[in-house]
This record gives structure tokens, C-alpha cells and sequence, in this order.
């Protein structure tokens, strides 16, 4: 399936019309969000096939083994016992979203702003809620809480049930960036609709899915994504798989680091 919208311009609120720079606006995800929360962690790719379709983004690992994120051209692992480190491009992801990251947008967010007012002034701040957008945020974060979930072993269980042994973290005073994107609404059940953003310290010592922030004072960064392709994998597991279940209900829950109890 491929999915492919072309907005040439777009004519903001206050009439300027801004155009998403030519070339790389394409959010390129391998598998569907609803395969993961049904279970489906085989490795349906590797992290290299998805750098060749972007130096940013996030997903997770072959078995649901940690959180990834793919910044400035190097994917991290964040493990759930708190390690992050550096992964080779063979490495196996059962689903990854990415893009090349072209800013399109600026924004300044007021300072000391939790996550919640951070999600409201900048949803109100988005030219359309029917494109994605690819969200950097560098900033300095007074807390930031992010989780990061353990390798699983076969049978899968679906992901809502794998989150209950998820780890949470916790850090205060720290500099780093949050990288993901924001998707519309009817991307529901092939991506996550809304906010989806992990945590990369600036030391590269610590990351994960986010969770909750205050942020003391940052920058944000926009790339508008009008165009939309999805590498659906040939693997049995993924053929295989029942996807024709609303699963909203779980993602909300996993999303927000609720498990299944
Ligand atoms: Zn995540």
C-alpha cells in the first residue's frame, strides 16, 4: 500500500502561504502501529532499509527489544534496563516511522511548560490537522519521564500485555531533544494519531518513548510530511496477523505507559 497525498502550498490563518520544502516530505513507515499492538515483533526489516528513508524517527526493535530513535542519522536503543547505545544498520525492527528531516517550521513554546500545555499551544499552532509533521525539540527539561519496554520471547503477547513489565525513568535537569511526529487522525491504526515522541539525552546516556515533561525553555522544529508510504512486510507473521480489530482503546493505553492491569 502506498499512500501518497501531494499538498503543493498551504495558506496559513494570517495569510502566509508556506510550501513543505521539495524533495524529502515523505513519512516512510515500515509495518502498521496496529501489527505491534497485536504482537507482530519479528523483524519485518532493518534499521538500514529505513535510514535509506530518513535520518530521523522512531520505532522499536526486532522481539519489542527497547525503544529506537533514529536522530541525525544514528539510531539509538533504549533498553529498559536504561542502557542507550549505538545500533549497527542490520539490526532487525518489526515497525519504524522516519522522514528526512527538512525544518519547514520554528516555533519558541512558553517556558516552563508541561507536556499536556505543550500538546495544546502546539496542535493550535499546526497549519492543517490533516498532514503529519515530523517534531524536533531541543531544549532544557527542569523533569522529563519516558518508559522503555523488555525483549520478548515467543509466543508474543500483544503490547498492551508486554507494557506491564515496561520501566519507567525519570530525570531532572537535563538537556535533550525529543524527536517524532505528529499525525492526523484517520492515520489511526496504521500509525499514532496525535503526539508521538521520544526522549534522546544530549550525552546520548539517556532515552526512551515520552512520557511527560516540563520543559523550562526550548526550541521546537517542524517538517511538514504531506506524503505518506507504508511498506507493508511479506512476513507470515505480519500476513498472518489479525488487524481487523479496533485497537485504540490499547494504543491510548500503551501510549500513555499504561499497562494492561
Ligand atoms: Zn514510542
Amino acid at each position: 500500500m502506498k499512500i501518497s497525498t501531494r499538498l503543493s502550498a498551504m495558506v496559513l490563518g494570517f495569510g502566509i502561504c508556506i510550501q513543505a520544502q521539495a524533495g524529502d516530505d515523505t513519512l516512510y513507515q515500515v509495518s502498521t502501529i496496529d501489527a505491534l499492538l497485536a504482537g507482530v515483533y519479528e523483524p519485518v526489516a532493518q534499521v538500514g532499509d529505513l535510514m535509506r528513508h530518513g535520518d530521523f524517527g522512531l520505532g522499536t526493535f526486532e522481539a519489542l527489544d527497547g525503544e529506537a530513535i533514529l536522530f541525525e542519522g544514528r539510531i539509538y536503543q533504549a533498553r529498559s534496563d536504561g542502557v542507550v547505545r549505538q545500533m549497527p544498520p542490520e539490526t532487525g525492527t518489526p515497525f519504524m516511522a522516519v522522514t528526512h528531516f527538512d525544518q519547514d517550521l520554528a516555533l519558541t513554546p512558553p517556558s516552563d511548560q508541561n507536556y499536556a500545555d505543550f500538546k495544546s499551544w502546539l496542535e493550535a499552532a499546526l497549519p492543517s490537522r490533516n498532514i503529519a509533521y515530523a517534531i524536533r525539540v531541543d531544549g532544557q527539561f527542569a523533569q522529563v519521564r519516558y518508559r522503555s519496554v523488555p525483549r520478548q520471547y515467543k509466543p508474543y503477547p500483544p503490547l498492551l500485555e508486554a507494557s506491564k513489565s515496561q520501566t519507567f525513568f525519570e530525570q531532572k535537569e537535563i538537556r535533550g531533544t525529543l524527536i517524532g511526529f505528529w499525525c492526523p487522525a484517520f492515520t489511526k491504526g496504521v500509525n499514532v494519531p496525535g503526539f508521538h515522541l521520544h526522549f534522546l539525552s544530549d550525552d546520548r546516556q539517556h532515552a526512551g518513548h515520552l512520557l511527560d515533561f516540563e520543559l523550562t525553555r526550548g526550541q521546537v522544529a517542524i517538517d511538514l510530511t504531506n506524503d505518506w508510504s507504508v511498506g507493508l512486510p511479506m512476513d507470515p507473521s505480519f500476513l498472518d496477523a489479525n488487524l481487523e480489530a479496533d485497537r485504540s482503546e490499547a494504543l491510548h493505553r500503551v501510549e500513555q505507559g499504561k499497562s494492561d492491569e
